[in-house]
């Protein structure tokens, strides 16, 4: 079933910039099999898991995220770039390139201990997942897992995760940047 997810991600070279190899999840979301077997394949891994919150990363994590918490009978927390939340935020900034960016997600929402299930289109480099782990764990959620329908295991983002002992999954992978 993963090669079937695999098959309908469009790659498109040189985008955003020259070397970049854009993993395009929008073929994916056209194609209702491929789409149906992405929501289930999620669904069906964390269906006995008792989550309460499932957190979607801006703005992709929202389209896969929102599903599955319907879905699990789960809440849907939006982490958003900064500036975006209208109520009081806490904010977790990390890394690029060249520079830096944050994300944010509102406080008072999670209770201590609540299981949270962290979800994006794609795990590249990892930073920013592991921004949003950090964050989720300040407002006292229990990272149950952190998952994603793409891998670009040659950017090691799942072993930035390994060291800060967050668990991931993800459907399908893809080599090179
Ligand atoms: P990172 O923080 O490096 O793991 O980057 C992850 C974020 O950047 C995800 O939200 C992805 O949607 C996006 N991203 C990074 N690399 C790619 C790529 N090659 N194709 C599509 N999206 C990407």
């Amino acid at each position: 079933m993963s090669e079937r997810i695999k098959a309908a991600i469009r790659t498109i070279p040189d985008y955003p910039s020259a070397g970049i190899q854009f993993r395009d999840i929008t073929t994916l979301l056209e194609d209702p099999d491929a789409l149906r077997h992405t929501i289930d394949t999620f669904v069906e891994r964390y269906r006995e898991q008792d989550i309460q919150w499932v957190a979607g990363i801006e703005a992709r994590g929202f389209i896969f995220g929102t599903v599955i918490a319907y879905e699990l009978g789960a809440g849907f927390i939006p982490l958003r770039k900064k500036g975006k939340l209208p109520g009081d935020t806490i904010e977790q900034c990390y890394a690029l390139e060249y520079g830096e960016d944050c994300i944010e997600m509102h406080t008072n929402v999670i209770k201590e201990g609540d299981n949270v299930l962290l979800v994006d289109d794609l795990i590249a480099t990892g930073g920013t997942a592991e921004a949003a782990v950090q964050l989720l764990r300040k407002e006292g959620g229990k990272i149950i897992e952190s998952c994603f329908v793409i891998d670009l295991p040659d950017l090691g983002g799942r072993k930035k995760l390994d060291a800060i002992d967050c668990p991931s999954y993800c459907i399908c992978e893809f080599e090179g940047e």
